[in-house]
């Protein structure tokens, strides 16, 4: 016994109810499920109600015929995809027309044969199945098409946010370019004016110092006691811009020197600025701590310069009794990165940019002398280096000054300063 059948339902149409028995009993063998009503307005409300998967409608009914049932089947959206098959006794051609005309499948002609009923249903059945499983691609390719429209939309969005995106970028770059082709001209005039300013005014300097020295000794005894201190005034302010211009000088020959970088042992360095700066750390009984430190690419003479203005000034500003000086060295990203640390007088977070720029200071003469140089120096030698230069402090609590470094090509892979185990006192 066949089983498939037993979802599909059938709608048999037909006023004669004898017709109705001989179809259910004939295609429930079939195992088809079926329903049978006896006219035409029934057969509309059983179609709404629960649509079903074919109908053989009787043309020949009271109120109703099987024409006016199919037309309005077809009209409707919940039953114009029903299959409908006519059956009926009239047999002539133009009523087959007509069938097919109000949108009939098929016709087929009573009395008929059961294996013929059987065949049409089960061709239109398959029609139908295929027609389904068509629709259903159909709806799933356009489904897939919206997709593919959708993210092709989305994706031209995406594209024209990135292409903004890049000429913005690239605006931005233009103009960055041209600030530092305004601020590298800008510097190269300063180390210009610096350099040619430094120099011939040192000479008129040295005339005014002399004078006065030479005024000192002849007429020290015909001038009062205020005018020996206007004189002595003079003479320490000429001291002052010496220095000046000597930092100045310093400032803008910083660079022009040599450039060819050659392995140089930190170690040394520091030895080196210490023992420069031996006279004020002795005074001060200055105490450093420092790991084994490396060797990098560079200058010796400048990173001398480089460590001794740090030191210098960590021990400048220091308020406590002794300095306590920190040298440390860690890797970062493949460039060694020096921390030295101090207990001093420290800086507020808005200076920690501004106190890298020539002649900036954060305090008086009298409070603490200097010309505001030093650290411009260092910033310029780190840049030589290829290197960066930066603060972390806070005030009346220390600072750190960092900067990077290149390891020397000597050194394969550059190694990771243990710390604890290396820190010795100076
Ligand atoms: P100078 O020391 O001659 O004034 P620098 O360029 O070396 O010039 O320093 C600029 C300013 O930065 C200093 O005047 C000082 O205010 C501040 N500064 C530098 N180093 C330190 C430090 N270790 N601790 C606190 N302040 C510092």
């Amino acid at each position: 016994m066949n089983n498939q059948h037993k979802e599909i339902n059938i709608l048999l149409v037909d006023d004669e109810p004898n017709n109705l028995r001989v179809l259910t009993a004939m295609l429930g063998e079939k195992n088809y499920e079926t329903r049978g009503v006896l006219n035409g307005s029934m057969a509309l409300k059983a179609s709404k109600l629960m649509p079903p998967d074919l109908i053989l409608l009787d043309i020949m009914m009271p109120q109703m015929d099987g024409y006016e049932v199919c037309r309005q089947l077809k009209a409707d959206p919940l039953t114009c995809e029903i299959p409908v098959i006519f059956v009926s006794a009239k047999d002539q051609a133009i009523d087959k027309v007509k069938a097919f005309g109000v949108g009939g499948v098929d016709y087929i002609t009573k009395p008929f044969q059961f294996e013929e009923v059987l065949a049409r249903i089960e061709t239109h059945l398959k029609l139908r199945q295929l027609q389904q499983q068509l629709q259903h691609q159909n709806t799933q390719l356009q489904t897939e098409v919206a997709d593919r429209q959708n993210a092709e939309q989305a994706l031209k969005e995406k594209n024209g946010l990135l292409q903004h995106e890049i000429y913005c970028r690239q605006k931005i770059e233009a103009v960055l370019q041209k600030t530092n082709e305004e601020l590298a001209a800008a510097n190269a005039e300063l180390d210009q004016f610096a350099c040619l300013a430094s120099h011939d005014l040192r000479a008129p300097l040295t005339s005014i110092f002399s004078y006065v020295q030479l005024f000192l000794m002849r007429y020290k005894e015909k001038v009062d006691p205020d005018g020996l201190k206007y004189l002595q005034n003079a003479l320490k302010a000429c001291q002052r811009m010496q220095l000046l211009i000597d930092d100045l000088l310093t400032y803008s020959r910083t660079g022009k020197m040599k450039n060819d970088f050659e392995p140089v042992d930190c170690n040394a360095v520091i030895e080196q600025a210490c023992e420069n700066l031996e006279k004020v750390i002795s005074e001060t009984k200055t105490v450093f701590t420092y790991s084994q430190l490396p060797t990098v690419k560079g200058d010796d003479s400048l990173l001398i310069q480089l460590f001794q203005n740090l030191i210098a000034n960590a021990i400048q500003y220091c308020q406590e009794e002794t300095p306590y000086i920190s040298i440390m060295v860690t890797l970062k990203d493949s460039q060694y990165l020096f921390a030295i640390k101090d207990n001093g007088i420290g800086i507020e977070t808005q200076y920690y940019e501004q106190i890298f720029q020539v002649f900036q200071r954060l305090h008086t003469q009298a409070e603490y002398p200097g010309t505001g140089i030093g650290l411009a120096i260092c910033r310029k030698i780190v840049e030589l280096h290829g290197g960066q230069i930066w603060v972390e402090s806070e005030l009346g609590n220390g600072s750190t000054f960092y900067f990077t470094l290149e390891p020397s090509l000597e050194e394969q892979k550059p190694a990771e300063v243990p710390a604890k185990k290396l820190f010795a006192t100076y």
